[in-house]
């Protein structure tokens, strides 16, 4: 059950100021509460140590916290960390960490399973059981942030790219995506941030025009709606001239990097009849970032990876043609920690 109580990290600014002056408190108790909650992101009131015993309490008889347990820690033999967070009520979702030698980048869960159903997602065959609250977004990225301390590393990147489809929960990644960039939050630049999407038109404007200036990367996969259809049931509302066209809005509009993430499936869309035709999609969308990624094998389902030779070819001929492309590798296999890999078993923890 949710608490009936308002969630004290969902409160904006503006009322959690007007909730301090209505109890009287002095002005910069607002400047104070902020550093906790969102700076260092306590997840629990005995944590604010410079805030009076009295005000704690109040705090606590006024609102809820139900902040993300860390459930089970798990790390790769390429040093990729993952996580198993565990919500209040006990749903499990995942972040991973990924280590390397130019970045430490945290990969972060915006729902408890997605709805989505991509043929090829661990994720997509949960279902999805809630969207998660914005602090507990921001629950994973302190957490991940902490294992990268852990290492002796800083936290450079975040990309909403674990379970869930993160425009399906707008207005909590909304919230996240303002703390994360604000002054008085994370104060990370929009730069370091990347929000991935199956591709849903509408609200891909809307990040636009509701001042969002993220990366946005599209998860392509494919390159003809018949084919994308078949692994990707989202296009058949979001065909791909609707997602392509909402893609090029918001890099007009934002003036941020956007990219293509496709996923290389053996003898299903890695020709180079493919390739031609991601040429011809990259075309409408100026200075579009391709990220070829290696797919990772799901247990129970049919798809197998490119060959080194095949993803070789493909990425030359992309080359080739001058669109800028990157090559993922497979990170945290052992450990099930890659792109489409992230499904808890059981979902529900036992207690
Ligand atoms: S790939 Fe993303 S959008 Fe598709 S089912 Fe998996 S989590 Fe959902």
């Amino acid at each position: 059950m949710q608490s009936a109580k308002k969630h004290l990290r969902q409160l904006s600014p503006e009322e959690l100021q007007q909730w301090l002056a209505a109890e009287g408190e002095p002005a910069y108790r607002l400047r104070q509460l902020q550093q906790w909650l969102w700076e260092k992101g306590a997840r629990s009131l005995h944590q604010l140590s410079n805030i009076p015993q009295k005000l704690r309490e109040k705090l606590h008889q006024h609102f809820a916290l139900e902040p993300l347990e860390v459930e089970l820690r798990q790390q790769a033999s390429d040093g990729t960390v993952k996580l198993r967070f565990r919500t209040h009520e006990g749903l499990l979702v995942e972040g991973v960490l990924i280590v390397t030698e130019e970045r430490v980048t945290a990969c972060i869960s915006s729902q408890v399973g997605c709805s989505l159903t991509c043929a090829f997602c661990a994720t997509g065959r949960m279902g999805r059981l809630r969207n998660l609250r914005s602090d507990e977004i921001l629950d994973q990225v302190h957490l991940l942030r902490e294992e990268a301390q852990r290492l002796g590393r800083q936290l450079n990147n975040i990309v909403y790219m674990g379970m869930g489809e993160p425009l399906l929960n707008y207005r909590e990644v909304l919230h996240s995506l303002q703390v994360l960039t604000a002054p008085q939050g994370l104060a990370l630049s929009p730069r370091r941030i990347t929000v991935s999407t199956a591709g849903i038109a509408k609200l891909m404007r809307r990040l636009a025009d509701d001042g969002v200036r993220v990366r946005l990367a599209l998860s392509l996969h494919a390159t003809t709606d018949e084919q994308r259809s078949r692994i990707m049931p989202i296009n058949e509302e979001n065909n791909l001239s609707a997602v392509v066209s909402a893609l090029r809005y918001y890099q007009e509009h934002t003036g941020s990097r956007v990219s293509f993430e496709y996923i290389l499936f053996s003898n299903f869309n890695d020709t180079l009849e493919d390739a031609r035709r991601l040429v011809g999609l990259c075309a409408q969308v100026p200075m579009v970032h391709v990220n070829l990624i290696e797919y990772n094998p799901v247990p129970g389902l049919f798809f197998e990876a490119s060959d080194a030779a095949t993803t070789q070819r493909f990425q030359d001929f992309l080359q080739r043609h001058g669109i800028p492309t990157t090559l993922r590798r497979s990170r945290g296999r052992d450990i099930d920690a890659a792109c489409g890999q992230l499904a808890t078993q059981g979902l529900l923890h036992s207690s």
